[in-house]
């Protein structure tokens, strides 16, 4: 079985990514770990946007999937863009090796609102099971109780719980 590797992409806040280790191996069935490298953003800057470009740092996911044989989850705290969208929470590959979400739009303080640990961590948990779904070959799922149910903003996130449906874990206990 494969490993779920966890890798920061530029810096992140205090605890991150290791606090989503228990929820990502409890819900997925993987191994998670937490790996020593990170990987650098800032070639992935778009000056004019002032946003990332999840295109550009998904290859350099790659390469670290490559090399260790795992699927990989990168995590940033830096606001993410497709072209076609405005902004995106996340991204992945469906079915392959790599996906990455941030937790930019995941605090409460993007919002002017209070800084939450707690809702940040519930959030990102959502994100980061949201993603590595996508890696076991989900896609977007209509039961509301689903946590591949796609997410437009933080607050659909909150909406939704930190597991997967009955048929969605089916997919995913049978892909890993
Ligand atoms: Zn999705
Ligand atoms: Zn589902």
């Amino acid at each position: 079985m494969r490993t779920l590797a966890l890798v920061a992409v530029g810096e992140l806040p205090k605890g991150f990514p290791a606090l989503l280790i228990g929820r990502l191996e409890k819900e997925t069935g993987m191994s998670c770990e937490v790996l020593d490298e990170s990987v650098d953003p800032s070639a992935a800057y778009d000056s004019v946007r002032a946003q990332y470009d999840c295109r550009k740092i998904l290859p350099l996911l790659d390469e670290i999937a490559l090399r260790r044989g795992d699927l990989v989850l990168g995590v940033a705290d830096v606001d993410l863009f497709s072209p076609i969208f405005t902004f995106v929470l996340g991204e992945a590959r469906l079915g392959g090796d790599t996906g990455l979400f941030s937790l930019h739009r995941l605090h409460p303080s993007f919002y002017g609102l209070q800084e939450d640990q707690e809702l940040l961590w519930a959030r990102a948990e959502r994100e980061a099971l949201h993603e590595t779904g996508h890696l076991l070959g989900l896609e977007h799922c209509t039961n509301p109780d689903c946590v591949m149910k796609f997410s437009a903003s933080a607050e659909d996130v909150d909406l939704k719980p930190a597991e997967f449906c009955p048929a969605c874990a089916a997919v995913a206990r049978g892909a890993v």
